[in-house]
């Protein structure tokens, strides 16, 4: 059996389309333009490139970017200033800060202090806690791409052994959470798991995102399964070059799953395109206009 490959790349374009399509809507309809303002502080490059990345997103589906770099030594309460004129600003909809902040800022205080409904990486404490409660809540773009890719896979998830490898605050729990509230029977499973290949092998949703490449390999995965990797990682070939693999060893994994995500382009692209369907979110949320489907 050969696996059904997950077109991330192609289900990304669907959804920034259906993104744009709304904006251009909010915008004839109710003169509103959605407004995103990233906040990059230092100089990470790869932070540059997702930063420049999303920016350019955000144009082209029809929303306002707002840039703000600040240099790596701005102090802790000069970036709370920017956030609370970000967080009192009417024309920016949704803010993001990009991580990892330089080691002197305290990355839960900045985050926390965003206003929740502005929160479009869904991070912050009380976004967390309406997940976990079945509230309305701003959820984790990474994990929220996950679930849209699986719900198209497979229609209703109700009942499905969902196991999910990793129990981060920003992939691995919120992902965990979204599983349940859509009917799944989850297991969480992290580097004092035991026996890996036994509880993934229960699995008909394996989501593994835990940042060792090819950690999960064929004799993980049930025949038939559904694989999402969110797995990023880059490795130098003998050439020199760079490639990026996967948490899952992709050739063998999709001998016996019965759909799977590649990397690239698997949940990837489908990151940027849940930040930019949050952010028209929290714009209608804003307005008491009625949300995207
Ligand atoms: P973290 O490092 O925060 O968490 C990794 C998790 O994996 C931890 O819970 C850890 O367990 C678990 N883990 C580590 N080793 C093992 C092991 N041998 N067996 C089982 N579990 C293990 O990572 P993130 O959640 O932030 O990211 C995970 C991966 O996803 C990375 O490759 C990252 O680059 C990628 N990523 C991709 C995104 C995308 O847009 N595609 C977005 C975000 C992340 P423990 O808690 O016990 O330490």
């Amino acid at each position: 059996m050969t696996a059904k490959i997950i077109d991330g790349k192609a289900f990304a374009a669907n959804v920034r389309g259906r993104v744009a399509d709304h904006v251009a809507r909010l915008k004839e309809v109710n003169g509103l333009t959605p407004g995103l303002a990233v906040v990059l502080v230092g100089a990470d490059p790869a932070s540059e490139v997702y930063v420049r990345n999303k920016g350019k997103q955000t144009v082209a589906a029809g929303m306002n970017s707002y840039k703000h770099r600040l240099p790596a030594e701005t102090t802790q309460t000069e970036l709370l200033g920017l956030i609370d004129r970000l967080n009192a600003d009417p024309d920016v909809h949704g803010i993001l800060v990009q991580l990892p902040l330089p080691t002197h800022l305290d990355e839960a205080l900045v985050i926390n202090a965003i206003a929740p409904q502005k929160d479009v990486d869904g991070f912050h404490i009380s976004n967390a806690g309406k997940l976990a409660t079945g509230q309305k809540a701003m959820v984790p773009c990474t994990p929220l791409g996950c679930l849209m890719m699986l719900r198209d896979t497979l229609g209703s998830l109700a009942g499905k052994n969902a196991v999910v490898v990793g129990r981060s605050n920003i992939v691995g729990k919120p992902m965990a959470q979204l599983l349940l509230r859509d009917s799944c029977t989850v297991t969480i499973a992290h580097s004092r798991t035991q026996d890996l290949a036994t509880v993934c092998r229960n699995a008909d949703i394996l989501v593994v995102a835990v940042g060792r490449p090819e950690l999960i390999t064929g004799d993980h995965i049930k025949q038939g399964a559904v694989v999402i990797d969110v797995g990023m990682n880059r490795l130098t070939r003998d050439d020199g070059k760079t490639k990026l693999v996967g948490d899952v060893e992709f050739a063998r994994a999709s001998e016996r799953a019965g759909a799977i995500t590649p990397v690239p382009g698997g949940v990837g692209p489908m990151t940027i395109a849940c930040l930019l369907a949050n952010t028209l979110t929290a714009t209608c949320r804003a307005h008491g206009l009625p949300e995207p489907g």
